[in-house]
C-alpha cells in the first residue's frame, strides 16, 4: 500500500520524464499500446484465473470476452486510428487576416500524466481500456485498481512492472485510503470509473488541484419495451445483458418498462431465455457469483424490502435449486412486479441479478418516469415502430442508447462511451476519447502585415480608430 508521498514521487518521476522527452514520436505511443496488447494476450490465463478467484466464481470464458478480447480489440482500433486522430486541425481564420497569410490550427497534444481509478466489475477492461487511449494521446499513466479484486490488481501490478518502465506506467494497489490519496494527486487528468457516490468524492478531491476529470459512473439504465417489439427476442437479449457477470455491469438493464396488458408475456420472454442460458445456477461455472458478502446482503435486502412493501417476487430458478445453504454468493435472476418508488430497488442502482418491472398504458408514462429521475448511463428501446423509437429517444436524455438490445453500444469502439449528469462526465472510446485525453492547443500564426496599424487599431487612438470600430460593428 502506497502513501501519498510515495504516490507523489511516482507522479513527479513520470512528469519529469514526460517533460524531458517531449515531443515524443507517435511510434513510441504505438509501441506502448502494443506492449499492452502483448501483456494481455500473453497473460490472459493468469488474469482470467485471478478474476475467477476474486469473484469466488466467474467464467474464464466470460472474462476472456469482456476483459481480454474487448480490451485488445479496442487497443487495435486505437493503433489503427492514431495517425488520423493526432493530425492537427486546420481552422478558419476570419477576413481579412485569412487573405494576409495568417493561419490557425489546433494541435492535439498530450496532457502529461493521467491517473486511472478503476472498479472491480471488469477490473482488466476498465483499467487497460482507458489506458490504451491515454497512451494513444501520448500520456503516461498511474493506475489504482479496486481493492475488491485484490488478486487481479496484484497480477496487473506485477505484469505492468515487467512490460513498462515506472516512468511510463505504474499500477499502485491499496484500499480506500490509497484511493483517496490517489484522487488528490495533482494529475494532468483523472479518469474514474465507479459509483456515482464515490465519483462525487473524486471530483471534490480533483477540484483542489483543478484536475480535469472523466467520470464513468453508474445509475439506473431503463429498458422501454415498445408494443411493436418481438417480446421473445427482447426477453433473450435482456436476460443475457442482465445475467452476464450476474448483473454487475454498469450498463446492465436496471429496470424494465412494459405495456400493462402484456406484462406476463414480457416476463415470460425473459424467464424462458434465462432458463435456456442457465438451466442450473449453483454449480454452473458460466454464471458469476456476486462479488462480496456485502453486495450479496445488499441485494438480498433489496428483494426483502420490495416483498415487504408489496412487490411480487418472481425467482427464475429452473432447476429448483436450494440457495439458502450455500456460501457461493450465487443468486438467481429475481424479477419484481408491482414496484413503487418507496422500494430500495427503485431508488438505487441494482448492480446484480434483480429486475424490477414497471408497466405503462401509454409509452409517455415511461418517458416521464425516466425524465423525473437521474439521467441514466444507458437507455434501451425495443420495437420496430420508428415513430415511437424517435419519440422515446427525442424526449429523454441518457449517456448512450442501444436500440433492440442492451449494453452493446459500449462495445462499439468508434462510439463515445460515457454518461451524462449523475451517470458521468466526459467520455472515452471513439475519436472523442482521444480528444478527452489530449489538450486541444490553439496555434495562431500571425501575418507579416501590420494589421492593427492598417486598421487604425493602434494607439494613439483617434478618429481613425472610431471609424474602424464603426466599420467593424
Ligand atoms: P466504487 O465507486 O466503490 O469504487 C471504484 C474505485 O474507487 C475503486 O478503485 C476504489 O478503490 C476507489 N475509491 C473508493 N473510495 C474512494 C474515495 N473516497 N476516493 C477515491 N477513490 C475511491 O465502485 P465499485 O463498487 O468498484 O464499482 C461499481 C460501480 O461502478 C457501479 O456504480 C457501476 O455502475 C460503476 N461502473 C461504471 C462504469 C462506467 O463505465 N460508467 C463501469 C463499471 C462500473
Amino acid at each position: 500500500m502506497a502513501d501519498k508521498a510515495e504516490l507523489q514521487a511516482i507522479l513527479d518521476t513520470q512528469r519529469a520524464a514526460f517533460t524531458a522527452s517531449r515531443p515524443e514520436p507517435l511510434a513510441l505511443r504505438r509501441d506502448r499500446i502494443k506492449r499492452v496488447i502483448a501483456l494481455l494476450t500473453d497473460h490472459s490465463q493468469v488474469l482470467c484465473d485471478a478474476m475467477s478467484e476474486d469473484f469466488g466464481n466467474r467464467s474464464p470464458q466470460q472474462s476472456m470476452i469482456t476483459d481480454i478480447v474487448g480490451t485488445v480489440n479496442f487497443a487495435k482500433y486505437c493503433l489503427k486510428n492514431l495517425d488520423k486522430w493526432a493530425k492537427a486541425d486546420k481552422r478558419h481564420i476570419q477576413f481579412p487576416l485569412n487573405l494576409m497569410g495568417s493561419k490557425g490550427e489546433v494541435r492535439y497534444e498530450p496532457k502529461g500524466v493521467v491517473g486511472i481509478l478503476s472498479p472491480w466489475n471488469f477490473p482488466v477492461n476498465l483499467s487497460f481500456g482507458p489506458l490504451v487511449q491515454v497512451f494513444a494521446a501520448g500520456n503516461r499513466s498511474m493506475i489504482k485498481p479496486s481493492e475488491f479484486t485484490e488478486t487481479t490488481s496484484e497480477a496487473m501490478r506485477q505484469l505492468v512492472e515487467e512490460y513498462f518502465a515506472p516512468e511510463e506506467l505504474v499500477v499502485v494497489t491499496g484500499g480506500p485510503e490509497t484511493a483517496l490519496a490517489f484522487s488528490s494527486l495533482p494529475f494532468d487528468h483523472l479518469v474514474f470509473t465507479g459509483s456515482t457516490e464515490t465519483g462525487r468524492k473524486v471530483m471534490q478531491a480533483a477540484a483542489e488541484n483543478l484536475v480535469p476529470v472523466t467520470l464513468e459512473l453508474g445509475g439506473k439504465s431503463p429498458v422501454v419495451l415498445g408494443r411493436s417489439a418481438d417480446f421473445a427476442k427482447a426477453g433473450e437479449r435482456i436476460a443475457m445483458g442482465k445475467m452476464m457477470n450476474a448483473g454487475q455491469i454498469c450498463l446492465a438493464p436496471d429496470y424494465m418498462y412494459v405495456p400493462e396488458d402484456r406484462q406476463d408475456e414480457a416476463i415470460d420472454g425473459v424467464r424462458k431465455a434465462a432458463s435456456a442460458m442457465y438451466p442450473t445456477l449453483l454449480d454452473n461455472d458460466d454464471y458469476a457469483s456476486v462479488v462480496t458478502d456485502r453486495h450479496f446482503d445488499r441485494l438480498q435486502g433489496m428483494v426483502a424490502d420490495a416483498r415487504e412493501k408489496g412487490a411480487e417476487v418472481i425467482e427464475v430458478n429452473p432447476a429448483g435449486e436450494d440457495f439458502s445453504n450455500t456460501n457461493a454468493r450465487k443468486m438467481p435472476l429475481t424479477m419484481l412486479t408491482g414496484v413503487t418508488d418507496e422500494m430500495q430497488a427503485m431508488q438505487e442502482e441494482i448492480f446484480g441479478p434483480v429486475l424490477p418491472v414497471k408497466t405503462y398504458r401509454e409509452v409517455d408514462e415511461a418517458v416521464d418516469y425516466i425524465n423525473a429521475n437521474d439521467r441514466p448511463l444507458g437507455l434501451y428501446y425495443f420495437g420496430s415502430d420508428e415513430g415511437e423509437r424517435e419519440h422515446v429517444l427525442g424526449r429523454t436524455i441518457s449517456g448512450g442508447v442501444t436500440v433492440n438490445d442492451v449494453v452493446f453500444h459500449v462495445s462499439m469502439d468508434d462510439l463515445p462511451f460515457g454518461g451524462v449528469g449523475p451517470s458521468g462526465i466526459g467520455s472515452y472510446h471513439g475519436p472523442e476519447g482521444f480528444k478527452e485525453f489530449s489538450h486541444a492547443r490553439a496555434v495562431y500564426h500571425q501575418t507579416k502585415v501590420d494589421v492593427a496599424g492598417l486598421a487604425g487599431l493602434k494607439p494613439p487612438y483617434g478618429e481613425k480608430t472610431d471609424k474602424a470600430i464603426k466599420r467593424q460593428l
